[in-house]
């Protein structure tokens, strides 16, 4: 359980995250360089993400997220990437590292082929999709700088269309919870961890409630077990001025989440049942929409896939992130313009953020002009 002194242990731990040096310093490159060769290089090393408080979802409570950063030149230009590796993704910094370091892109032109370079790394493993993120991520970044032009311009996405960022309140005491809906009291939506049992996902509702009309989001992590109490603690949220639910259920009930969708008062999204692109179509009629992370799916070009086929099979669409920094999430932010709900405040609940990109004041997501994904090391 979740204990107030807990709770001030992990804030002082938090303070002394703050204190550690920037380990990102000597990674840094900022602008073209002159005389960079037209050969594409890549580097990486490890990163902790430490979080500002515990993080609490159903099934556990961390202090940190283990991923690696990592950086592409080319030509002078210098594109960066991020991989970050939550434990339920199957994956770690070791195994970051040792896949990381099988990739040859030195068999390739230019990062514009990023399509055979992605077709290429998925040949290298299976799984991984952290680690390749990262590489993604910064080819995207290198190939935005070369052209001048940020990613959402890129694709063509409209800039006005982009939604409000949620701001997350994890599994807490109510002590915590109160305290935390006062800090976010400027977002225009809040996302709310349930799933522990209905005592205490009740008592975070309440405690909300009682001091905000929010619009809040619930991300249940597959807490309930129970199709019918499901749906039951959908109707009693919806009630509430909930505004959809996240993962209701274990993510290989599928005929289970079909039966609950179909009754659903509220929109029912797929997180942790939709890793890939391969997993879209199957999803289609079990949820209304899928949470799509740039973790879970190897980055920004198979997300846009994802946005593609999710739009044809007429599902709705959420970005979401892991804790990640500024990089990774400047990155996801270049997907917002097609998303119906976002919760990309991975960079607000960290304490060490190694990049300067897109900070959302008060959860309003304005994208930048800056080209690739619009973020710098600090
Ligand atoms: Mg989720």
């Amino acid at each position: 359980m979740f204990t107030r002194r807990n709770f001030l242990k992990t804030s002082a731990l938090a303070v002394a995250a703050t204190a550690v040096a920037n380990p990102v310093k000597l990674f840094a490159q900022v602008g073209k360089a002159k005389g960079g060769s037209k050969k594409l290089e890549l580097t990486f090393q490890p990163f902790e993400a430490k979080y500002k408080y515990a993080f609490n979802i159903s099934n556990f409570s961390r202090t940190s997220t283990p991923g690696v950063l990592t950086k592409i030149t080319y030509d002078g230009y210098t594109g960066y990437g991020e991989a970050s590796m939550p434990p339920y993704l199957g994956e770690n910094t070791d195994s970051a590292l040792a896949f990381l370091r099988r990739i040859d892109l030195g068999r390739f032109k230019s990062p514009f082929e990023i399509e055979d370079i992605m077709v290429y790394l998925e040949g290298l493993s299976t799984n991984n999709t952290a680690a390749k993120a990262s590489v993604d991520i910064a080819l995207h970044d290198l190939v935005g700088k070369i052209m001048g032009q940020p990613w959402w311009r890129i694709w063509g996405f409209n800039p006005d269309t982009v939604p409000n960022t949620c701001m997350t309140i994890g599994l807490d005491t109510e002590e915590v919870v109160r305290q935390k809906t006062l800090e976010a009291a400027h977002f225009n939506v809040l996302k709310v961890k349930l799933g522990m049992d209905e005592a205490n996902d009740k008592m975070m509702i309440n405690t909300i409630r009682s001091i905000s009309n929010t619009p809040i989001f619930v991300d249940a992590n597959q807490g309930w077990r129970e199709k019918h109490y499901a749906l039951e603690m959908i109707h009693w949220l919806k009630e509430r001025g909930i505004v959809m639910i996240e993962q209701p259920m274990p993510k290989l009930w599928l005929d289970e989440a079909a039966w609950v969708t179909e009754r659903s008062p509220l929109p029912v999204i797929a997180d942790e049942s939709c890793q890939r692109l391969t997993d879209v179509s199957k999803l289609k009629g079990a949820f209304h929409g899928i949470n799509i992370k740039l973790m879970k799916c190897t980055g920004l070009r198979e997300a846009r896939e994802m946005i593609s086929l999710a739009q044809a099979l007429r599902m709705r669409l959420m970005v979401g992130c892991m804790s990640e920094t500024s990089c990774g999430i400047s990155a996801a932010a270049q997907l917002t313009p097609k998303m119906e709900w976002a919760d990309l405040d991975g960079n607000m609940l960290i304490a060490n953020d190694a990049f300067k990109g897109m900070k959302f004041t008060d959860g309003i997501i304005k994208l930048s002009d800056k080209p690739g994904i619009g973020a710098e090391p600090v």
